[in-house]
């Protein structure tokens, strides 16, 4: 048998010369693990050396520094934190963990050298390992940066999320249409985990409520679910910079009650009697697979519950297990809510405390809003979560009485404070009544929240001054700013060892520990040998690229052209079809224009679409179409490639980013939240191509206007332009370039075999551009040709490339979780 390879997986080829903060290894702990990694192969695995895949090697090897986690992790917990963080999430996006823990650890030559001795490529080892794609994109990645980052800070944290079975689809390209195959990353095991059966709570859905009196006045009210469904506790632990402290991701699975209903087998209704554990499991079975819209399936609703539950019954009983009195629970608990998918941890709060507990109303109130904050991660209306109140009836009756007691109490505070109108009222309601009752999952986040937050500065404006305006003006200081970063031990020093080196030269190897020790690159951001190694750095990595793309496309590119990478979610706001047809109108330019001195540029495109959203797999489709005609045309070749490159991961971004000269983020201004792959890339040192939009506008203000290309609309600009009628054919008719490639894709010039394929795209523009495409195309063309420009000269690119990376320590995920500590969690960091 061979190794089953993850298509996604980074070859080895670009992923050797791990720098590590080990300065020397020592021959006793290269032959110490690698005794550890033969018995782990033997006694946990049941192999020889001889007969052992490469997925086996991985095991083996994750086993064994799974081990020294341990050691790590019994020091974390020798004693009780003042103060835990736990962060409740749908998604974690891991990807893959060995090459962060060995790195983590300090192990990485240690573990190199010790399987170089078993005759063993650690590279080819790590490739073994499938991603953990628990998650869709932005806000899943985030919470794995979160998580790394708060054990490197030595903050006491648990993340709680789901085990799905299935993570995110594997996509594949079949004639440039996407198609979505199940995603198995734990078809055979999952080394890194620790099944605790002991930690397993009841979750349960419908039923009815009963009420009893307690004494004069009160009454109680009794939930009794119609069912109940198990989550079981698995543990991945989370090992932080240095192996200095070590937190716990806990994932729950759903199992049933009863693995079998027993009096139906032996009635004969053998399929049936396996029914209801069918029912039960699906809940953690698979990841739903959308992306910035909301899902309004209840078995979405099943799954927030869910995790939901399990999660705050398990804290609760934590809390009880070291305090004894959940009066307490706000001094020793601080609860993040990741987007409203866990906003139902605002009743189920409430309610433990009130049924479980025997709290009071004022009480448990109390303790809830001083325990819970919220992120928010977009103000696209089509992603705000709501429920439909006859579904929540329905599945969660008692939650459903204690939001509505919520809503009763807020809106006559309103009354009282002269806010009574009617048209605040229905402004600021948890129900939103204008299309059927539906209850809106944000209201109730923030009003259950201590600290409401936005990922961005400008998010955070456009929280105050629109969906939430209303909410706002009741609480001016509740809505705090925190804008998102990434882990650069998995960005920069995992993903990019030689531009790590570079930096550990030239400022000291301090700087893995603190990196606004980089800004010390702007020294000798002129230094022609310092740029001259920083470009060889960069070539070697477009080099392996180069190697990736012509591996899973087909398609030959250059490495000395420009790299221009557009890679995230497919999704009509990120504007991947303003980049495309951008790349239309270059490819008529230089038809007209053979002979000019065009600069070589290869367009390289990753992402995957929600399999539902048909735009934007007719958006990848359209991409693939104009790479076949552009690619195949000797007038350009040398000058323009496109390629789009399949099953875009975690892993595949990690082989992307430092290959990227260009970073396309080109979102409409005011509709990305905040944006990390703008961060990564910018830090890799990729100039900017982008909007003014979320975390953009802060990059700009780091790196400074002369070291990246901004273009297009302002969000106020927008806001101005959307209001006006016809923009989009005024843009149109003012713009002959926009114009005539519109024109080249409506004429069936890129689908000969199906002239009218990509009319669709071409008709929503003209007479809808609810993404201000048009508006903005002719600046993006502009900022574009800038682009080409700089490139030609290499000493002045070099130089604003090195002050990227440079300027971009403060977007460390590091300072993001520094920030929550002190002004949302009030927790101490180390
Ligand atoms: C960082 C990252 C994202 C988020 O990218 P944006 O450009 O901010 O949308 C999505 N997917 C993966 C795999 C990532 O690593």
């Amino acid at each position: 048998m061979t190794a089953q390879r993850d298509a996604s997986a980074a070859p080895a080829q670009v992923r050797q010369g791990r720098v590590s903060p080990e300065r020397t290894i020592s021959g006793n702990a290269v032959a110490e693990l690698r005794e550890a990694i033969v018995a782990k192969l033997a006694y946990a695995i049941g192999r020889t050396p001889a007969n052992a895949r490469e997925r086996d090697w991985f095991a083996a090897t994750a086993l064994a520094l799974r081990d020294r986690i341990v050691d790590a992790c019994m020091d974390s917990e020798r004693s009780i934190p003042n103060k835990r963080v736990y962060y409740l999430s749908l998604e974690f996006l891991i990807g893959r963990l060995l090459s962060d823990a060995m790195n983590n650890l300090g192990l990485v030559e240690t573990t190199r050298a010790a399987l170089r001795e078993l005759g063993v490529d650690l590279g080819d080892v790590e490739a073994a390992e499938p991603d953990a794609a628990l998650g869709n994109g932005g806000l899943g990645r985030l919470a794995a940066c979160f998580m790394e980052s708060m054990a490197s800070l030595s903050i006491p944290a648990i993340g709680y999320g789901i085990r799905y079975d299935h993570g995110l689809f594997r996509q594949s390209l079949e004639d440039g249409w996407q198609k979505e195959a199940p995603e198995t990353w734990l078809a055979e095991g999952n080394p890194w985990e620790f099944v605790r059966p002991e930690a397993t709570y009841s979750v349960g859905f419908g039923g009815h409520v009963t009420m009893s009196s307690v004494s004069e006045g009160v009454i109680r009210r009794h939930w009794h679910p119609a069912e109940t469904v198990r989550a079981v506790a698995h543990d991945v632990p989370v090992v932080g910079w240095r192996g200095r402290h070590v937190n716990t991701l806990r994932l729950w699975k759903a199992e049933a009650e009863a693995p079998v209903d027993l009096a139906r087998f032996n009635g004969g209704d053998h399929v049936g009697a396996l029914a209801g554990r069918a029912r039960a499991e699906a809940i953690s079975r698979v990841l739903y697979p959308s992306d910035s819209s909301a899902e309004g399936q209840e078995l979405r609703l099943r799954q927030e519950y869910f995790f939901t539950s399990a999660s705050l019954q398990d804290l609760v009983r934590r809390h009880m297990a070291e305090r004894g009195d959940l009066r307490s629970l706000a001094d020793h608990a601080a609860i993040q809510l990741n987007d409203t998918h866990p906003a139902i941890a605002v009743p189920e709060l409430m309610r433990l405390l009130l049924e479980d507990h025997g709290l009071n109303w004022e009480d448990a109130w109390h303790i809830t809003t001083n325990t819970l904050g919220y992120t928010n991660h977009t103000l696209l209306p089509e992603a705000l979560e709501t429920w439909p109140v006859e579904l929540m009836e329905r599945v969660l009756p008692r939650h459903m009485q204690i939001i509505y007691l919520i809503n009763w109490m807020h809106l006559e505070e309103q009354g009282k404070h002269g806010r009574g109108n009617a048209a605040q009222l229905a402004s600021v309601s948890l129900i939103d009544e204008s299309h059927g009752k539906r209850v809106r999952m944000g209201h109730l986040a923030f009003l259950g929240a201590r600290r409401v937050n936005g990922v961005s500065a400008l998010h955070t404006d456009l929280m105050r001054s629109t969906v939430f305006k209303d909410l706002h003006a009741l609480d001016t200081d509740k809505i705090v700013n925190k804008t998102n970063g990434i882990t650069f031990r998995r960005w920069l020093h995992n993903a990019n060892p030689e531009l790590t080196a570079l930096a550990i030269e030239a400022v000291g190897p301090e700087v893995l520990d603190t990196p606004e020790l980089l800004t010390g690159l702007a020294d000798v951001a002129s230094d022609p040998n310092f740029q001259s190694r920083y470009a060889a750095m960069r070539r070697s990595r477009k080099a392996a690229l180069a190697n990736v793309v012509t591996e899973r496309t087909g398609i030959a590119i250059d490495p000395s052209a420009l790299f221009d990478v557009q890679i995230k979610r497919i999704h009509e706001y990120k504007r991947q079809l303003l980049n495309v047809i951008e790349t239309v109108a270059l490819y008529q330019a230089i038809k007209a224009d053979p002979k000019r001195d065009w600069t070589p540029r290869v367009k390289i495109f990753g992402g995957k679409a929600a399999p539902s959203y048909v735009q934007a797999k007719l958006i990848i489709k359209l991409a693939c179409d104009v790479a076949k005609v552009v690619n195949a045309d000797p007038d350009v070749a040398g000058r323009l490639t496109v390629a789009f490159l399949p099953n875009y991961s975690v892993s595949l971004a990690e082989a992307i980013i430092p290959a990227a000269d260009l970073s396309e983020q080109i979102s409409t201004a005011g509709m990305e939240a905040s944006g990390t792959g703008n961060m990564k890339l910018a830090l890799n040192g990729a100039l900017t191509i982008g909007t003014l939009d979320g975390a953009n506008i802060e990059i700009r203000d780091h790196v400074g206007p002369e070291n990246i290309f901004i273009f297009g609309l302002d969000a106020a600009g927008v806001q101005a332009r959307m209001a006006e009628p016809n923009y989009a054919e005024a843009a149109i008719a003012a713009s002959p370039r926009l114009k005539a490639a519109l024109d080249l894709i409506e004429s069936g010039r890129f689908s000969p075999e199906e002239p009218g394929r990509f009319r669709p795209i071409v008709d929503d523009l003209r007479h809808n551009d609810r993404y201000l495409l048009t508006v903005d195309f002719d600046d993006y063309w502009r900022a574009q040709r800038a682009v080409d420009a700089a490139w030609n000269d290499p000493t002045a690119w070099w130089r604003a490339a090195i002050l990227n990376t440079a300027r971009m320590a403060w977007f460390s995920s590091d300072r993001s979780m520094r920030e929550y500590a002190e002004e949302i969690w009030r927790v101490r960091v180390g």
